[in-house]
């Protein structure tokens, strides 16, 4: 956008100048851009979901009415249909919620060995249903972190399902928390790591992208939304922290979530203590 204003004649100087501004809109249009296709992206894999469950309704109340084999079947795709947008809405509910307290860093203290330990346990069902050993080395010491119970739960939810889900043919998932330093400052390193078919480099970047998927078929088919590390990066953004991804094709990939460590003095805060 350019602006072209009159300057008055300025202590008898003459003639007047004119001052011309040049507005950059480029982020503006950039952020505004990302918004419209969002909201694009949500209504199409909402509404992909709703027109099979149409078809379905009509094909039930049709040609379908009087063959129970066909009807028991098609209830069962449209009971999964109904399954996927849910959790579609509940993903974009998280996302806005998380998004809404962006610049709010919660303070609670959190231990990542119990968090893990207890995401362990409640994903160990999936691994075994999928023929995989999910291992999980925890180190013998507390792993303070300052944030969120629930929202670092959520973290590590989806980034052992993923290598459950699409690292499965690697038969063996493995999760470890190390400390570790960046820039003379202590962090906290967890990491979750596949032997499945790994990410080629060119995905790596755009991984964290809202509805994002390498593979879009392979996605719907293992129930991915595309939000899930969308989810995992805002939550780490609120925490300070940030998502690691280290991906070799064939060999598997590694997606770490680095914290910053609390100091000793931080550490001694009761748990209640959140803003
Ligand atoms: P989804 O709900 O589709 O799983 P995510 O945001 O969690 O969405 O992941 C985005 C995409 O990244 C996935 O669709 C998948 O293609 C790829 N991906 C995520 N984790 C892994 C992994 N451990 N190994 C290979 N590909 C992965």
């Amino acid at each position: 956008l350019i602006e072209i204003l009159p300057v008055p004649a300025y202590q008898g100087l003459s003639p007047s100048f004119f001052l011309v501004l040049f507005h950059d809109r480029t982020a503006e249009r950039r952020v505004e851009r990302m918004r419209t296709d969002f909201v694009a992206n949500a209504s199409h894999e909402l509404r992909t979901p709703l027109a099979s469950l149409s078809g379905f309704i009509e094909t039930l109340q049709g040609p379908a009415r009087d063959d129970p084999k066909a009807r028991d079947r098609f209830l069962g795709i449209m009971r999964e249909q109904a399954t996927r947008m849910s959790r579609l809405i509940d993903d974009l509910l998280s996302l806005s919620r998380i998004e809404m307290r962006r610049h709010l860093q919660p303070q609670a203290r959190v231990d990542l060995v119990s968090v893990i330990r207890q995401v362990h346990s409640q994903l160990t069902p999936l691994a075994d249903e999928l023929g995989l050993e999910l291992a999980f080395a925890a180190p013998g010491e507390a792993m303070l972190v300052a944030g969120d119970e629930d929202e670092i739960t959520q973290v590590f939810s989806n980034l052992i399902e993923n290598a459950c889900k699409y690292g499965a043919n690697g038969g063996r998932v493995e999760i470890s928390i190390r400390r570790a330093s960046e820039r003379g400052e202590e962090v906290i390193d967890a990491s979750v790591r596949d032997f499945g078919p790994g990410i080629p480099a060119e995905h790596v970047p755009r991984l964290t992208e809202r509805f994002y998927r390498v593979d879009a078929g392979d996605s719907r088919s293992k129930r991915g939304t595309g939000l899930g590390l969308s989810i995992v990066r805002n939550i780490l953004l609120r925490h300070k922290s940030r998502l690691i991804v280290d991906s070799v094709v064939g060999q598997g990939s590694t997606f770490t979530a680095r914290f910053p460590a609390i100091s000793a003095n931080v550490a001694k805060i009761p748990a209640s203590t959140e803003t």
